[in-house]
């Protein structure tokens, strides 16, 4: 094989918000937009990457890979230097790399990328690696390139998505189950603030200490709890003074609830019990807005615009926060009038236009030549 092409989608996530990089459950799914690249083998060392959306490219000898100032470079650069560390490439090679998710969304086009270049190379070069590594190294490739200390649900939903259905991941095990999301009458939908305020990655690396500094605090007394996944409120209230330490208690308390909520909202698509699934995004919104505190005006907003109106039956941010999009589940025959009326309502409380993804749920990172 001389030449390989991979799409690799980006993601929405149902609910369980914040909880992967507390070892808890998340329920992500691929959708229909997704990063393409094709990767062509080169007789030279060279490793040529070309960005045909943003009409831009650099070249690197395989032997000098480093991180680049370009920055968009710098999310293939992470996943080359990943098989660097266990495997050679026999040659260098050229990547054409073209993509339909919104950047800065919250749609993670920058795992999507890392996705569909660790996914082809894998296939090019016959490296034998198993996806779950393949997207641990998609991670490390963020961590390491982008500076973003995500965890690990983007790469693992770009990569292991599957049609028509949401998967729950337990970060802690890694062990993930299928569930059909039948959504029959209704659709989701996604509004997008297109804005990104910039407190966005620092207060994601200060939610982290937070969720580790209550951890410790909880390990006073229970020394055997290594994370939130595996604490409980009873802990929580008994180590954590919530009038002393009420950002600490907070943070904790939103994620070990949210971890709950995930569970149970499992057992309503189980059950096709749509409406409370619904209800407990709006739960998980309120949790993300009031304890966790990473909401923003024009998120509450969005969901506060919907939220008593029948036929939205969950709504909520989606994603670190601050901006990006809110996910909506919305009935098809009254989609149109809830984007319009949404969008105007959005319009005149912000001065900005309403952009809006309808979504379907695809299959994960897949050869498409
Ligand atoms: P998100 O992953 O939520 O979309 P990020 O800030 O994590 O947002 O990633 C966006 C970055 O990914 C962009 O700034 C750019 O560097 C890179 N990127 C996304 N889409 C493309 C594309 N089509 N071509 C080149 N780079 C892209
Ligand atoms: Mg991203």
């Amino acid at each position: 094989m001389q030449s390989i092409t991979v799409k690799a989608p980006g993601r929405i996530n149902l609910i369980g918000e914040h909880t992967d990089y507390n070892n808890g459950f998340v329920l992500p799914a691929a959708i229909q937009k997704a990063a393409t690249v094709t990767i062509e083998k080169r007789v030279d060392r060279l490793v040529l990457m070309n960005a045909v959306d943003l009409n831009d490219s650099i070249s690197i000898l395989l032997e000098e890979i480093k991180p680049s100032e370009i920055h968009w470079a710098n999310y293939i650069i992470g996943v080359i230097v990943q098989f660097q560390k266990n495997h050679n490439f026999p040659t260098g090679f050229s990547i054409t790399l073209k993509s339909d998710i919104p950047m800065g969304a919250g749609l993670s086009s920058s795992a999507a990328i890392e996705c569909a270049v660790a996914y082809a190379l894998n296939e090019l070069f016959a490296f034998g690696i198993d996806k779950m590594e393949l997207a641990l190294m998609a991670q490390k490739a963020e961590q390491e390139y982008a500076g973003v200390q995500c965890g690990i649900m983007d790469q693992f939903a770009s990569l292991f998505g599957k049609k028509d259905q949401v998967v729950l991941l337990d970060c802690k095990t890694m062990e993930y189950q299928y569930f059909p999301l039948l959504l029959e009458d209704y659709t989701i939908v996604l509004f997008d603030t297109q804005i990104k305020h910039a407190l966005a990655s620092s207060e994601y690396n200060t939610r982290r200490l937070e969720c580790e500094v209550g951890v410790s605090m909880i390990q006073t007394k229970f020394a055997q709890v290594n994370c939130l996944r595996e604490a409980n409120l009873d802990m929580l209230n008994e180590c954590v003074n919530a009038s002393l330490h009420p950002i600490v208690y907070n943070r904790c308390k939103y994620v070990i609830e949210e971890m709950e909520r995930t569970l149970a909202a499992t057992e309503n698509l189980v059950a096709n019990d749509l409406a409370a699934f619904g209800e407990k995004m709006f739960a998980t919104h309120e949790g993300l807005t009031k304890l966790y505190e990473v909401s923003c005006v024009e998120l509450d907003a969005l969901v506060a615009m919907v939220k008593n109106k029948k036929e939205v039956i969950g709504a909520r941010m989606m994603g670190g926060g601050f901006g990006g999009c809110t996910i909506n589940i919305v009935k098809k025959t009254e989609l149109n009038k809830v984007i319009v009326n949404t969008s105007d309502a959005y319009k005149q409380k912000t001065g900005k236009d309403l952009v809006h993804y309808i979504v379907n749920i695809e299959d994960g990172a897949h050869i498409t030549n």
